[in-house]
């Protein structure tokens, strides 16, 4: 029998990483954070899990899927405790599989902790040859497990100062929450790459990678937790410090593009008006003349969205999405080559046949998808296809808890406009300039990273860690 391959049937994206969620001082803490798990459930897919405390003892459930399959009422009703953290996971280090599932709980020296991560960490293999040589015994393969040790290992007696001093010898990014017995510490990188926000509902205090997971269980969004902000909640209420060196900021620009949902507040600001706005600038830069304009579906509507209203062009769903689509084993012969884009879009032939189309998506990253959507859009009936990116090409790969292809797969690195447009078989081709995005994005611009388009990386990659990727055939520059 042929080796069955195993295929990830999603878009030719950049990945997300992981949400994390956390809440102190109510009694339902296990089922709220549930619920916003599956309002984070777009940030990770692989795997989700939920600890828990009652104040003196730590509790946790986790497992592979989807947060609807991984828990149910009998092990939710097993996390006792009016407090809670909770992660989903998408591996951007380490493998999948259960033991890499988060949150991560250990006892220690200082008793049970938990650990949820979002993030990843651009040191980690060098810090953890030097734990492995001293006598640490991992567990996982993730980097997150790092952490943990170092916190262990401190010489630090108060736990706070333990933590500061871990993660001063991290580097990367990392949005963090702790859970102890009767304490809750949520932590944000000197760079804040990745989001964290600040929540309330009654007296209970929250902390989520994205404020879409407040608004589900009609909690009050307070405000972004700023870079190098840790954050301690007891009993006693809630304490902030800035306990690291200043940094430059560099959250990441691509939240705003692709990963954050539409209906989140980023970096005290909309995530659906930077799209639309992202639209308008992509429509003033790279009119088209065309009929109609259709998003590639979910990311690209809200900057379609934006293209339609600037150009006057008619804004159609021309393609439909199927959002039941997960992963599958396929035997890829001849007759089912292209399934796997089929499976998830499929065009609406009478809003189509026969137009001009101007199709708008948030990114190309091997090309391999935009070609196959295209022929798919052709071969509905189009009489024109004029292909619009809402971003800068993207030409290098993220370290900082994305998940993208080796640099050598990514076609921007290596391939011109036209080469593109050529490859992807489209009558036009064109991408939002950097200028263009930051328009969209305000006044941010010299707070955010945008590595993957420009090469400037906020943080160095150790020599070692780039062969530790090259070795595992990830991203490497
Ligand atoms: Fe975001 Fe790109 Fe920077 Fe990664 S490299 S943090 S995806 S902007």
């Amino acid at each position: 029998m042929k080796e069955m391959r195993k295929t990830r049937l999603e878009d030719d994206h950049f990945h997300d990483q992981c949400g994390v969620f956390g809440i102190f001082g109510h009694p339902e803490a296990a089922n709220l954070t549930y619920l916003g798990l599956h309002a984070l459930q777009h940030r990770g897919q692989e795997s989700a899990g939920i600890a828990s405390s009652d104040g003196s003892r730590l509790f946790a459930e986790r497992g592979m899927g989807h947060v609807g399959k991984v828990f149910s009422k009998s092990n939710l009703d097993r996390l006792a405790g009016n407090m809670a953290i909770g992660h989903v996971r998408y591996s951007t280090a380490g493998e999948s599989k259960l033991v890499n599932a988060q949150p991560l709980r250990i006892e220690s020296g200082r008793g049970e902790m938990a650990i949820a991560h979002n993030g990843n960490l651009v040191n980690a293999a060098r810090m953890r040859g030097d734990l492995e040589r001293t006598g640490s015994i991992f567990q996982t393969t993730s980097d997150t497990e790092v952490i943990l040790h170092l916190i262990a290992r401190s010489s630090r007696e108060n736990l706070e100062e333990a933590i500061v001093d871990a993660l001063q010898q991290v580097e990367g990014a990392f949005s963090l929450v702790f859970l102890f017995p009767g304490k809750m510490i949520a932590v944000r990188d000197p760079r804040g790459f990745r989001p964290l926000s600040l929540g309330r509902l009654g007296s209970a205090t929250l902390i989520t990678s994205e404020s879409c997971a407040l608004d589900l269980i009609d909690a009050e969004f307070v405000r972004d937790l700023q870079p190098g902000e840790m954050m301690v909640v007891t009993e006693d209420g809630i304490a902030s410090y800035h306990p690291f060196p200043q940094a430059k900021p560099a959250p990441c620009i691509f939240e705003y593009i692709y990963f954050a949902r539409p209906d989140s507040l980023l970096y005290g600001r909309s995530v659906n008006v930077v799209r639309r706005a992202l639209g308008v600038e992509l429509a003033r830069e790279q009119p088209a003349p065309a009929d109609v304009v259709v998003p590639v579906p979910d990311s690209g509507v809200s900057a379609a969205l934006g293209y339609a209203r600037e150009s006057g062009i008619p804004f159609e769903f021309g393609l439909v999405r199927n959002h039941y689509v997960g992963r599958t084993f396929i035997e890829p012969r001849q007759s089912i080559r292209h399934f796997g884009v089929k499976l998830k879009l499929n065009p609406v032939r009478n809003l189509i046949t026969g137009k001009r189309v101007v199709l708008v998506d948030d990114s190309i990253v091997r090309g391999t998808t935009s070609r196959k959507i295209v022929a798919m859009v052709r071969a509905a009936g189009a009489r024109e296809i004029h292909v619009r990116i809402s971003c800068p090409p993207t030409t290098g790969p993220c370290h900082y808890g994305i998940d993208t292809p080796r640099r050598s797969e990514l076609i921007a690195s290596s391939h011109t406009v036209e080469e593109i447009r050529k490859f992807i078989q489209a009558d036009s081709l064109g991408y939002l300039s950097r200028d263009g995005m930051y328009r969209a994005v305000g006044d941010l611009q010299a707070e955010l990273c945008d590595a993957c388009f420009t090469g400037n990386y906020p943080v160095p990659i150790p020599r070692e860690t780039k062969a530790s990727l090259k070795a595992a055939g990830k991203s490497s520059r």
